[in-house]
Formats: C-alpha cells, sequence, structure tokens
C-alpha cells in the first residue's frame, strides 16, 4: 500500500485525535468542542481559517502560487444521539451521545489531510478543507450550500469520503452516477368519523382505511415504477385509537422512502398521493397527505469518480478499488454539494477484523461501532492525493 510516509508518521497522533474526538461527541449543529479543535488545528498547520460558517462549520483554505483552479474537500463533524455500549478507554463521555457514524474518523483524515498539504505545498492552486456540522438528518451541507459556500470558496470539485464497514480496510468502493438513495418521510392522516365499536354502520372507520392505504402503497414500487429504478417504500408507524370499543376519529401512517432520482421521488410523490386520496375517498373518509423531502440523491460526477478510482488505484492497486459498486439505499447530505459543484464520494473499507483499538468491527449506527484507526493514514493519504493530483504542478505548466 502506498501511503505517504509524512502522513504514517503521523499516525499515533491522528488516532489521539481521533479517539479524543470519539469521548467527546457533539450533535448536530453544537459541535462547539470539535470545531474549536478543528480551527485550532489547521491554524496550526498554517491554513487560513473561517469559522462560523452553519454555526459550527470551519473551512480551511491553503493556496499555492495563484492559479484559479480549487478543490474542496469535506467531512462531517456530528455524532448521533444514541447511547454507546463500548467500554474502551475513549468511548463517549456522555449519555445518549455516541459517534456511532465515524464522523469522528472523517474529520480526523481531512485534518491529517490539511497538515501534510499545508507543510508540502505540492500542489498549484487553491484548496478549501470543509468541515460540516449535522450530517445526521439536519442538513449541515444544505445550510453550508445556502449560506454561499461555494461563492465564499468557489471548488472546481469537490471530494468527501464514508468509512464502510463491510467493505474490508484497505479497499474503496465507489460508482459513477447515482450512488446514494435521496429520502422522502410520509405523515398520511386518515379522517373518519368516530363512534362506538359495536356500531360501525354510524361512523367512518379510519382504521381500515389506512390498512388499506398501507396495503395499497405496497403496489407502488411493483407496480408503477420501472424495475430498472430501485425504490423502497416502507409504512413504519400506524398509530390510531385508544380504547377496545371506540372507532377513533383519526388514524396516522408514517414512513420512509428512498429512490435514486429526482424523477422517481416525484413519481413516488404523486401516485402515493393519489392512492392515499382516493382509496380514502372509497371508504368515504379523508386523507390529508404531508410527503416531506429528505436529502437528495447523491449523484457522482462520472468523471471525477473516475478521477477518484484512479487515484485510489495508485495508493491501494485496482484488486482494492471496486470501480462499480452497488447502490446504497442509506442518504447522505453530501449530496447537496454535489448539487452545486461536481464531485464524487467514496467509501473507504474499514471492515473485516478488529479496529486499532483490538474492537470488533460493526455496522455504523450500531451501539457497540468504532471507527477503525488503522485507516486514518490512509484516508488522509487519498485525500492529500486527490488535490496533489487534480492541481499538479506538471499540469499548471
Ligand atoms: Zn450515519
Ligand atoms: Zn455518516
Amino acid at each position: 500500500m502506498n501511503i505517504e510516509p509524512r502522513i504514517a508518521a503521523w499516525h499515533e497522533e491522528l488516532t489521539r485525535i481521533r479517539r479524543d474526538i470519539h469521548a467527546h461527541p457533539e450533535l448536530g449543529f453544537e459541535e462547539e468542542r470539535t470545531s474549536a479543535i478543528v480551527a485550532r488545528e489547521l491554524r496550526e498547520y498554517g491554513c487560513e481559517v473561517t469559522t462560523g460558517i452553519a454555526k459550527t462549520g470551519v473551512v480551511g483554505t491553503i493556496r499555492v502560487g495563484n492559479s484559479p483552479r480549487a478543490v474542496g474537500l469535506r467531512a462531517d463533524m456530528d455524532c448521533l444521539p444514541m447511547q454507546e455500549m463500548n467500554s474502551f478507554a475513549h468511548a463517549s463521555k456522555f449519555k445518549g451521545r455516541m459517534h456511532g457514524c465515524g464522523h469522528d474518523g472523517h474529520t480526523t483524515m481531512l485534518l491529517g489531510a490539511a497538515k501534510y498539504l499545508a507543510e508540502t505545498r505540492n500542489f498549484q492552486g487553491t484548496v478549501h478543507l470543509i468541515f460540516q456540522p449535522a450530517e445526521e438528518g439536519q442538513g449541515g451541507g444544505r445550510v453550508m450550500v445556502e449560506e454561499g459556500l461555494f461563492e465564499k470558496f468557489p471548488c472546481d470539485a469537490i471530494f468527501a469520503m464514508h468509512n464502510w464497514p463491510v467493505l474490508e480496510a484497505g479497499k474503496f468502493q465507489i460508482r459513477p452516477g447515482p450512488m446514494l438513495a435521496g429520502g422522502m418521510r410520509f405523515d398520511i392522516t386518515v379522517k373518519g368519523r368516530g363512534t362506538h365499536g359495536a356500531k360501525p354502520e354510524t361512523g367512518i372507520d379510519p382504521v381500515i382505511t389506512a390498512a388499506h392505504i398501507a396495503t395499497a402503497a405496497q403496489s407502488i414500487v411493483s407496480r408503477t415504477m420501472s424495475p430498472h429504478e430501485p425504490v423502497v417504500l416502507s409504512v413504519t408507524q400506524i398509530h390510531a385509537g385508544d380504547a377496545y370499543n371506540v372507532i377513533p376519529e383519526t388514524a396516522v401512517l408514517r414512513g420512509t422512502i428512498r429512490c435514486f432520482s429526482e424523477q422517481a421521488r416525484e413519481q413516488v410523490r404523486a401516485t402515493f398521493t393519489r392512492i392515499a386520496h382516493e382509496m380514502a375517498g372509497a371508504f368515504g373518509a379523508e386523507a390529508i397527505v404531508d410527503i416531506k423531502d429528505g436529502y437528495p440523491p447523491l449523484v457522482n460526477d462520472e468523471k471525477e469518480a473516475g478521477f477518484l478510482a484512479d487515484v485510489a488505484t495508485e495508493i491501494v492497486g485496482a484488486e482494492n478499488v471496486e470501480r462499480n459498486g452497488p447502490r446504497i439505499m442509506g442518504s447522505e447530505d453530501f449530496s447537496y454539494m454535489l448539487q452545486a459543484v461536481p464531485g464524487a464520494f467514496v467509501m473507504l473499507g474499514q471492515g473485516g477484523g478488529t479496529s486499532g483499538s483490538g474492537h470488533t468491527s460493526c455496522e455504523v449506527h450500531n451501539p457497540g461501532y468504532d471507527f477503525n484507526d488503522d485507516v486514518l493514514p490512509l484516508g488522509a493519504t487519498l485525500f492529500a492525493r486527490l488535490v496533489e493530483k487534480k492541481l499538479s504542478t506538471e499540469a499548471a505548466a
């Protein structure tokens, strides 16, 4: 493996930073301590530092020469509202807060790349190191874009990575085009007419109506979408009634929808809305449909995904880079940045054994999860090489 020796020499220091952030996890838009560490480190390395973007977001900038070319690298800093079950020394010090998605590792890898790039300056142009808040559900990436991230820090291309426990450490997985799903969540309120449970003929039953809507919704994916267009529609909650002998006034259905294109998203939204209204109407009830957008699908630029795969191949070899990896039904708010600037998102393997702390690898969002410190130098090397290749001194000459 072709790890940058300078970065490999910082492995211990990077591990210390990663575990310190892991022990002090902070929720979305509350990453005060973490962003203070990031800003302090970046200043120490000699970067220009801008704080307070999307509340706790930080951007570090390194300029070499006067080439107008610029690359953005992004990491996320927030933790999850969940209880950590690990007992190692760097386990979360806070109840109900945990770095269960490895954003502590993403932040540390980007710091490693920043230190390397600031010291070696082996490129021509500008690199913006983007540390974003609130990836887990609150759309910190969207807020940064809305607050003018790319007007203040224009980038020709942007890159980010996510650790991936189901992929062996030392491997990368990417795909051109749509890679992670876009999401929507829905609330459907069925309004009937409450009555005595023994006299259904005097009311309109929202429970039976909701059950029919839930069943009919399952035909949306199987009967109205192309089999080549992956979509998931899950009803995850049905709430109605409080008594054995009362037919309630209302019933509520909730759940999630995942798909890979804006067109699929609009198609599912329209079909589900129609089914809910007309199914309710068939029973004499009424449906109030509220389908809210989550993150958009994450779409890798074909050229930049190929470029990233080429750079990864130089580091770990072709046999360790899956260029046409599977689509993933999870979502990521880096998708908002990719809507603004072409770029690519890659999965960094961190599984297949024990992590740096001797901890057995498990899935992200699991209470026993830990980022694998073994891959810190690899992720930092990939970030650094992306900049050196994109802004190569040869190309500028
Ligand atoms: Zn997550
Ligand atoms: Zn994550």
